[in-house]
């Protein structure tokens, strides 16, 4: 069953409402390359875009690449990103990640998700984020605000970021992929909140299953 059990409108048509409210659906992490943002993607679990962005131009600093993160140690990394908390489990991380990517790929991101989810720590949701929007190349992240916006909208009834990636992979062209998943995940970061989804002021509203479960019309 999705949310409110009812049929989902066509997902071209919830797109293109929301390139109304969001017109440009660029990533909130600030990042020059894909490195940058695999090891931004990482810092943000638990944490916020603005945290992560408050800290990685110092840490980018003192660690411009793969290579030199490599030869970091955890304990270095820990004042440079402790705002982001849970910071010496992500020293760590990151620290291992680099060294994954300097030795078994030339200290070069690899573009495919084959080798990105080989990489430690990194799962097909981080891999996604560093195809979509460190290569241009087409994915379909799914977060929590994918996975809840998704159902919300009965665009799956699943629960399982897998099988939800494929539902709206399914329901897209490719050339929609990037565009599509960033809309559908900053519409639920900033309107279709957790607990109270923002219903009566959402561009959704009209054709929303869920409308009627949260929302309610102007008498
Ligand atoms: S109408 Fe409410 S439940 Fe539906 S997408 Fe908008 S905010 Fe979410």
């Amino acid at each position: 069953m999705t949310d409110s059990g009812r049929p989902s409108p066509p997902l071209d048509l919830i797109l293109e409402k929301l390139s109304v409210s969001i017109p440009d659906p660029r990533m909130e992490l600030d990042c020059s390359n894909a490195f940058e943002l695999l090891v931004a993607t990482v810092l943000s679990a638990q944490s916020t875009d603005r945290t992560v962005n408050a800290v990685t131009p110092g840490l980018f600093r003192r660690f411009p690449d793969a290579r030199a993160l490599s030869g970091g140690k955890p304990s270095e990394v820990e004042p440079l990103i402790r705002a982001t908390g849970f910071f010496r489990r992500k020293s760590e991380q990151i620290v291992r990640l680099a060294l994954a990517i300097q030795e078994r790929f030339g200290g070069k991101v690899p573009p495919r998700m084959e080798d990105l989810v080989t990489l430690p720590g990194v799962g097909r949701k981080t891999a996604s984020v560093v195809l979509a929007h460190g290569f241009g190349i087409p994915a379909v992240p799914v977060d929590t605000h994918v996975m809840r916006v998704s159902r919300r909208l009965s665009l799956t009834v699943s629960e399982d970021p897998e099988r939800i990636e494929e539902d709206l992979k399914r329901q897209m062209p490719e050339s929609s992929w990037i565009s599509g998943s960033s809309r559908l995940l900053l519409h639920g970061r900033y309107v279709c909140l957790a607990k109270k989804p923002l219903c009566n002021s959402c561009v959704l509203s009209e054709i929303c299953p869920s409308f009627p479960l949260f929302g309610s019309r102007p008498t």
